[in-house]
């Protein structure tokens, strides 16, 4: 733990100086103004009201959006209900085909998504490149394939679509989260209605044109822009059979009171406090490339980021070391540069509640350590920042912060690392660092966990399940856990 913040300079001096790398925005065309997606085409807002979304990186409007109010849910409801009654009747392999469309447009129209995705939610180009626009594509091509082959998926049982489904997601992965949203509620026959996140609204926005251009019968997917009160309307509307929320455990906890005796489906996705364990015996250099990427990428706006750093004692002096080394090399900066690695903050009011878990950490007593890092002046931005001689006690150790912010406890046995990784209300993912396969799988047993990875971290594949336990929700999206939750399999 010999790093000072001199020394931290010295060292980002070293690295390489790169010039500017910006992605085009040419090719991106942005409306001023957006209405919804209600039966297969762009309507009007009965509210008449409409909101800005702004690019977290510079603070400047990028359009405004509509936001729906009662009238406006019901009719994207009514719509969706409508084309429920062919879309459930089509020939399963003539959904399959639609969704095989969306997959191909999605990766045709990539590079505008990619764009868009990150100056509306501040992630870096790189990620919303690399991770987000393929991941929303493999999803819808992996679902297509299911479509025609439910039976197959749920042998013996009769499969049937419920009906429509009411989705609200949240701005880290928007593209994506409407993916995992979407592409199985429609392979299994059911048809949609959705609602973005207010901070996260156009690529939305951008798939509502893929439908229309996709040829997707009206009223089979609907987007209704808003705030939480729109999420609410969907979630409540007596039209919707099965609701699928991500978002915090807060509002989870609402949605589930609300639609309690309703008799309606739920699945929750909700928040994460991950425990990253690292033994004695890992590669270390490997384990600092996938601690960074575990609580780094997205800016730490993951649900399943590895926010808690549990080290063996034995090797905490050298990881922390290497881990220091790398955070000092991390570029900071314009989202739509190549070279980026952390990007803005998704909004003022993330950004707010960063600093003030960061600020609890320093009152309780832990030790802050933050690279060398210029922030800019205009926009919403937090330097990586990692915290040592944390308890389990501190708010830092304890809740979901959302943000680029490392909290590191030390563990001396396999069993301490599972006591302490386990000590949280939530269960969403973990990770294990360690040369013996066996360790890999005891540890994978105990850890009360939805997600575990093995010398890994954040890797996502639209064929394997993932959700939580605890306070993490329940359900699972992906794979062909997937499927169930949009079907009646009774
Ligand atoms: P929310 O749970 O408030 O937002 C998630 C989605 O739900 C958004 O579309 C939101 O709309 C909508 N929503 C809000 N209130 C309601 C409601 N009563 N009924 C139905 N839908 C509603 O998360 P926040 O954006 O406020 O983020 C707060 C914290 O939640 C974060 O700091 C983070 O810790 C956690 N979080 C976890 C996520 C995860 O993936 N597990 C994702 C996002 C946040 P609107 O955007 O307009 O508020």
């Amino acid at each position: 733990m010999a790093i000072t913040k001199k020394q931290s300079a010295a060292l980002a001096k070293q690295v390489f100086e790169y010039a500017p790398a910006p992605e085009s925005i040419d090719h991106v065309k942005i409306q001023p103004r957006y209405g919804l997606f209600i039966g297969g085409k762009m309507v009007e807002p009965h509210s008449k009201k409409h909101f800005p979304t702004i690019n977290p990186a510079t603070e400047k409007k990028l359009a405004e959006v509509a936001e729906a109010d009662e009238i406006d849910v019901d009719r994207a409801v009514k719509a969706a209900g409508k084309a429920f009654e062919s879309w459930s009747h089509l020939a399963p392999s003539q959904r399959s085909r639609y969704l095989f469309r969306i997959s191909r447009i999605l990766q045709e129209r990539a590079r505008e998504l990619a764009v868009v995705e990150t100056m509306d939610g501040g992630k870096p180009i790189k990620e919303s490149r690399d991770v987000d626009i393929p991941l929303s594509a493999a999803h819808f091509f992996y679902y297509a394939g299911w479509a025609d082959k439910l039976e197959w998926a749920f042998p013996n049982r009769k499969p049937r679509p419920l009906g429509v489904a009411g989705q609200v997601i949240p701005w880290n992965f928007p593209l994506l989260m409407l993916a995992w949203k979407i592409a199985p509620a429609l392979a299994a026959g059911n048809t949609v209605v959705l609602k973005p996140a207010e901070t996260t609204p156009l690529s939305a926005m951008l798939f509502a044109d893929i439908c229309m251009q996709a040829e997707l019968p009206p009223g089979v997917v609907n987007i209704v822009t808003g705030a939480g009160k729109t999420g609410s309307l969907v979630v409540s509307h007596p039209g919707v059979k099965k609701v699928a929320f991500t978002g915090s455990t807060e509002v989870g906890k609402l949605i589930q009171k609300q639609l309690a005796g309703s008799g309606k489906k739920l699945t929750l996705e909700l928040g994460g406090k991950a425990a990253n364990i690292v033994f004695g015996d890992a590669p270390l250099d490997q384990a600092v490339e996938g601690i960074v990427n575990g609580i780094y990428f997205n800016q730490g706006h993951v649900c399943c980021a590895g926010s808690r750093l549990l080290v063996q004692e034995s090797i905490a002096e050298p990881l922390m070391e290497k881990l220091k080394r790398r955070l000092s090399t991390l570029r900071l900066g314009d989202p739509l540069d190549k070279n980026t690695d952390i990007g803005a903050i998704n909004s003022r009011a993330q950004l707010e509640k960063i600093q003030g878990l960061v600020e609890s950490g320093i009152q309780e007593g832990a030790e802050l350590y933050q690279p060398e890092c210029q922030l800019p002046e205009k926009g919403f931005w937090f330097p990586p920042t990692l915290f040592t001689n944390v308890s389990q006690s501190y708010r830092i150790a304890r809740e979901e912060i959302f943000g680029p912010v490392l909290s590191v406890l030390t563990f001396r046995t396999p069993a301490e690392a599972v006591e302490k990784a386990n000590n949280t209300p939530y269960g969403l993912s973990a990770g294990v660092w360690t040369d013996k396969g066996s360790r890999i799988l005891w540890m994978a047993e105990h850890l009360r966990a939805g997600v575990v990875w093995a010398n890994t971290f954040n890797r996502f594949d639209p064929t394997s399940p993932f959700g939580g336990y605890k306070e993490s929700g329940f359900g699972r999206e992906g794979g062909i856990h997937g499927l169930a939750p949009y079907l009646d399999l009774n």
